[in-house]
């Protein structure tokens, strides 16, 4: 076993980091203030690579796999949670999907705007009562004979309203639940009777826009459907078990920046007579901290190697998931309660980690889930795949 990360592995790592601190840093805080999203930065992350994990070269690929996916998305999410999002925007979520479902025309078509970052990609299957439980969307998708009719509506969708080209899971076969829905490939800005709009009450995650969409009777070509009709709930949850390592590899970000943010703190801020840090209860929370930190991080590498050497994964995937996020809600609680009062202040970054770090316990099926996966398969009732 070889805990040592390649020459290569650490220059994209290397990269990535002064990527997030020369090129986020600086304005994060009025980006933040402003809840902005930024294309341009968008395609520079495009240019630099960071979304053709798992391409295929002739689709822009660029030979990294999950770990180098992995590696620069911990260090973008450690100076800004928003700007980890784009890695499962444009890569993980849509591009890997096409990649392995899609027809050559579909994938010349699109995956290399995903990966250059020149187009913005997004992946819809949440609804208003439809999350956890996947199978019981209601959107559906009719065959008009020369083209699909689309009613109904999806929520939380991460890159609504400036998707130009993405994924959308929908019934087509309502009837036969989970064996009735199909992925498509959606183009919000070319379709008739569509309206995005954005979720302005947002807790946190302010720079990576998420939002509605409404179709009434929204008309796709027949060549936007991805793979066969009924296939999309395989395809979806094939998506998903990729998505969730860009989600745990995000929190690694979280919480490194919770526990760096608390130890600088925790060194400078004296009371009764020492710094902070030397206080026997400050120290457990740091112990803490660093020790859910750093089994998380042994979690998502070793997840990703599993995706990149093709053996099954989605039992490591999941406990990567879970206890990656588990372990930066954890460490940004903490990281407050280091810094007291200014831990209440907007002034100071662990309430925007807090915050963050919140959504990360959601998106890309809730802990509960990931414990629904893991005990599945830990009991023998589901295999590994
Ligand atoms: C910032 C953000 C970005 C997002 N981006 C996207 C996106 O790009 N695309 C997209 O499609 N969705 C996106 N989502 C939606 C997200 O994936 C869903 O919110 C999530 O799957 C949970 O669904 P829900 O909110 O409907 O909760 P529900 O499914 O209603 O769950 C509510 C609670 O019940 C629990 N629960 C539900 N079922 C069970 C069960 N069987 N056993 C035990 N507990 C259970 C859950 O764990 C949770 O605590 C995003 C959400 C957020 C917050």
């Amino acid at each position: 076993m070889n805990f040592e990360l390649t020459d290569e592995q650490k220059l994209v790592q290397e990269t990535a980091r002064e990527f997030a601190l020369n090129d986020i840093a600086p304005t994060l805080a009025e980006e933040e203030k402003n809840h902005e999203f930024r294309l341009d930065r968008v395609a520079r992350m495009g240019e630099l690579g960071f979304f053709s994990c798992g391409v295929p070269e002739e689709y822009g690929g660029t030979g990294f796999g999950f770990m180098e996916s992995v590696l620069m998305a911990e260090q973008v999410a450690k100076v800004s949670a928003s700007w980890r999002l784009p890695f499962n925007m444009q890569n993980l979520g849509p591009a890997l999907t096409v990649a392995k479902f899609g027809t050559d025309e579909q994938k010349q078509r699109f995956i290399p705007a995903w990966v250059d970052g020149t187009q913005v990609g997004f992946f819809g299957m949440t609804e208003p009562d439809s999350g956890s439980d996947v199978a019981s969307m209601k959107t559906v998708a009719r065959d008009r004979g020369d083209h699909w009719e689309v009613t109904g509506s999806k929520i939380w969708v991460s890159n609504a309203t400036q998707g130009d080209a993405g994924l959308l899971y929908v019934m087509t076969d309502p009837e036969q639940k989970h064996r009735g829905m199909s992925a498509f490939i959606l183009q919000p800005k070319t379709v008739n009777d569509f309206v995005a709009t954005d979720i302005e009450t947002k807790l946190g995650l302010h720079c990576a826009p998420t939002g509605e969409m409404a179709f009434h009777g929204t008309k796709l070509p027949k060549d936007a459907l991805l793979g066969q009709a009924g296939d999309g709930f395989k395809i979806c949850m094939w998506q998903l078990n990729n998505t969730r390592i860009g989600c745990a590899a995000g929190a690694l970000g979280v919480a490194g920046a919770a526990l760096e943010a608390a130890v600088d703190y925790a060194n400078e801020r004296t009371q009764f007579g020492k710094p902070i840090s030397k206080h026997q209860m400050v120290q457990a929370q740091i112990a803490e901290m660093a020790v859910e930190h750093h089994a998380a991080q042994l979690l998502v590498y070793r997840a990703a190697w599993l995706k990149d050497t093709g053996k099954p994964n989605q039992y490591e995937t999941s406990m990567a998931k879970l206890q990656a996020s588990e372990a930066a809600v954890h460490a940004a609680n903490e990281c407050m309660k280091i810094f007291g009062s200014y831990g209440y202040s907007t002034e100071y970054p662990a309430e925007r980690l807090y915050r963050d770090a919140k959504s990360l316990q959601v998106v890309e099926g809730t802990s509960n889930i990931q414990k629904l996966i893991i005990a599945g398969i830990a009991s023998g009732h589901v295999a590994n795949r």
